[in-house]
């Protein structure tokens, strides 16, 4: 804690002197600018990094706030607090807009629809000139001629007296000095709520829809509603970062705010390093220096010098601490020597300031994919592993045993499904199924491969709507339901391919299980409210007794992607039971595992059994279905053929036939 304050405070005296360090008004106005950039940048992280969607749109965004500010001087007459009490819902409100395409499309599809709503912004800007006869022709942006401005002094620091400043100011230094002051300040506070959101619940619910849409929604954490929460998030704090830049610029124009800017964003995410908070800062700084640092050979290639030492040594750090990746990191080594070579025959760098961007870019992007922090990162990691976290670590130790509390009830039938027909194209994957599971019991379902038992489970948990047929939860009607309503009444699943969020860790996995436990809301955790606070706090140690419960405390801070496959099985249980389900469904849970986990994850199940959760197990393993199983439905082409008990049907005729029917088909 000390040491925060001390950093803290450091840093605050730093940024204070530096306007008195940096006399020139000129490299004062890059700081300011790479500050605003950083503010959009650290929001587009939230969509980029964390939801891991491409939006070519955030320079529009930006605009916008730019333009609400310049519209609102211009018409009204307000300066720079109304707008900033304004842009941001401005810009919030289009980027709920533009999260409404993410909902349908991802990935290079979304890209190009953010591409889109970035052109028409501009051309909208452009064109918004003549609002039409029936709003009075009103002129809204000025069109291409552009909004002048003028930077506020915010207040007149020469009226205390000759005494403060100590030295003279002219009136346009303590605009500059001030304004860099108020840019700083505003830096800060994004970076401390986009921090706080980020480490809320919020964040994982981010970065869970990014690694798993589907598992995310069937853990309750509607892919949805988060979606647009990031955008309007990211959204906002670019609308705040356009009205600083309009005030900053003193005059805007459309195109300031074309492709080329949105394209710079992104870069600087990515150069800088995404899911931190010092690489979109970084990012952005470089960004806008580049141009200046491109226009100066001495100092280009004093950078270059700089590059090419630090490539060396971890040339040298690889060549006798990793000998196995000699070869891989040979030629970017190399890379960077030539390239300081190059920059001492390089006479006139202008000539080639465009090719030299490109291969930076393409350096970076395929050397460093995860960005200059996420290489000091590794670097950090080589030293000391736990530095290379980009998550905190939570402590797990004394942790309470786990008790679900929603499990139990009166006796009887908890699941009825009735008639129910999943027809895909021509196939009937569910043919007419009724099924009846009484509380409290495991009821095993079997049957040969695409039987339809994935299907069965896909239904009940709203992933697939079934073509006729009731579903009924307690007495309730869940058919047509979607899979977060559905995983809200309880019913918990895991998958028959794991759908783990493989960047985050494995608490952090069980926490998205326990998204439903919060009250408090995306503000609460901006300002980390008592509410909030205590919330996170209980939800960390019941995730830390799920964790134990499954196994898995010792393992609770790594990050699940490198679990081997059988722990990741057990964690993908864990993250269920912290829905608190009714109902859990487990989709051959034991698929690929070898003899001993197999042992293990039978414990498990018996002991979930034994809290009260009723289980519908799928599973191919007859040892296991047998040991475990009150009661067995056996699916073959969609149909029921048997049910009853598992030594019953076990020597069931049928069942048989179905089975070897398919081993002698797999045969053949
Ligand atoms: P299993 O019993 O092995 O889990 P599934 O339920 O996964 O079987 O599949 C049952 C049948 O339904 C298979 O023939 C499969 O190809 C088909 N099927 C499952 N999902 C879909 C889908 N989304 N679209 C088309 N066919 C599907
Ligand atoms: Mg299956």
């Amino acid at each position: 804690m000390a040491r925060r304050i001390g950093f803290i405070l450091a840093l605050t005296a730093g940024v204070a002197l530096l306007p008195f360090t940096i006399t020139s008004p000129y490299y004062l106005h890059i700081i300011v600018t790479a500050a605003i950039f950083s503010i959009v940048t650290l929001g587009l992280d939230i969509v980029f990094g964390y939801t891991g969607e491409v939006s070519i749109g955030h320079a529009a965004l930006f605009g916008i706030g730019a333009y609400t500010a310049g519209s609102l001087f211009m018409h009204l007459g307000l300066g720079f607090w109304p707008s900033l009490l304004v842009a941001p819902f401005i810009a919030a409100f289009f980027g709920a807009i533009l999260a409404l395409p993410a909902l349908r499309v991802t990935g290079p599809y979304l890209a190009m629809v953010t591409l889109a709503f970035g052109t028409i912004v501009q051309i909208l800007i452009n064109e918004m000139t003549d609002l039409g006869p029936w709003l009075n022709h009103f002129d809204l942006t000025h069109g291409p001629l552009g909004i002048t401005l003028t930077t506020p002094v915010f207040y007149d620091w020469r009226d205390l007296g000759d005494a403060f400043p100590p030295f003279d100011m002219s009136i346009k230094r303590v605009r500059e000095v001030q304004y860099f002051y108020v840019s700083a300040l505003f830096l800060a506070l994004t970076v401390i709520i986009i921090n706080r959101i980020l480490a809320s619940r919020f964040g994982r619910a981010f970065e869970a829809l990014r690694d798993s849409p589907i598992a995310s929604d069937c853990m309750g954490v509607s892919v949805y509603r988060h979606k647009v929460m990031a955008f309007v998030l990211s959204a906002a704090f670019a609308g705040l970062a356009g009205v600083l830049f309009a005030y900053s610029e003193q005059y805007i124009a459309p195109n300031n705010f074309s492709f080329d800017l949105s394209i710079q964003f992104l870069l600087a995410v990515t150069l800088g390093g995404r899911k931190s908070r010092l690489g979109p800062i970084l990012g952005a700084a470089i960004v806008v220096y580049l141009p200046n640092l491109l226009a100066d050979i001495d100092l280009f290639r004093q950078m270059v010098l700089l590059i090419a030492v630090v490539a060396v040594a971890a040339g040298v750090y690889v060549y006798f601490k990793k000998p196995e990746e000699r070869a891989k990191a040979a030629v970017p080594v190399a890379l960077c020597l030539a390239f300081y070579v190059f920059s001492l025959y390089l006479q006139k760098i202008t000539d080639y300031k465009l090719s030299i961007f490109g291969a930076m870019i393409l350096f970076v992007v395929y050397y460093l994919p995860d960005g200059i922090v996420g290489f000091l990162r590794k670097v950090a990691g080589a030293i000391n592993p736990g530095w290379a976290r980009s998550h905190a670590a939570f402590d797990v130790s004394g942790a309470p045993g786990i008790a679900l509390t929603s499990a139990g009830g009166a006796a009887g039938p908890i699941l009825t499904v009735d008639n129910i027909v999943m027809q895909f194209g021509g196939l009937r994957a569910l043919d007419q199924v009724n099924l009846n599971v009484m509380r409290g019991t495991v009821h095993g379902l079997i049957g040969p491969n695409g039987s339809g038992k994935s299907t069965m489970m896909n239904a009940l948990t709203g992933i697939y709507i079934p073509t006729a047929g009731s579903i009924r939860l307690e007495g309730q009607e869940i058919a047509g339901l979607k899979s977060p309503e559905i995983a809200a009444r309880g019913i918990a699943r895991t998958f028959q391919n794991v759908q783990l969020f493989g960047e985050l860790s494995l608490i952090e996995n069980v926490l998205v299980g326990l998204h439903h436990t919060y009250r408090s809301t995306v503000f609460d955790a901006a300002l980390a409210t008592s509410r909030a606070r205590h919330e996170e706090a209980s939800a960390r140690s019941r995730a830390a007794s799920i964790l134990s419960f499954v196994g898995l405390a010792d393992l609770a801070n790594e990050e699940a992607r490198n679990l081997p496959y059988g722990k990741q099985r057990l964690l993908e249980i864990g993250r269920a039971l912290a829905l608190d389900p009714k109902l859990l469904l487990l989709d051959e849970p034991a698929a690929g595992l070898t003899a001993p986990d197999i042992r293990e994850l039978m414990d498990i199940i018996r002991k979930i059994s034994a809290e009260g959760v009723t289980i519908i197990l799928i599973e191919h393993h007859m040892d296991v279905v047998m040991s475990i199983c009150d009661i067995v439905t056996v699916l073959d082409f969609g149909q029921k053929i048997a049910e009853g008990k598992p030594a019953d049907v076990q020597s069931n005729p049928r069942v048989i036939e179905a089975y070897l029917g398919g081993a002698a088909a797999q045969a053949a």
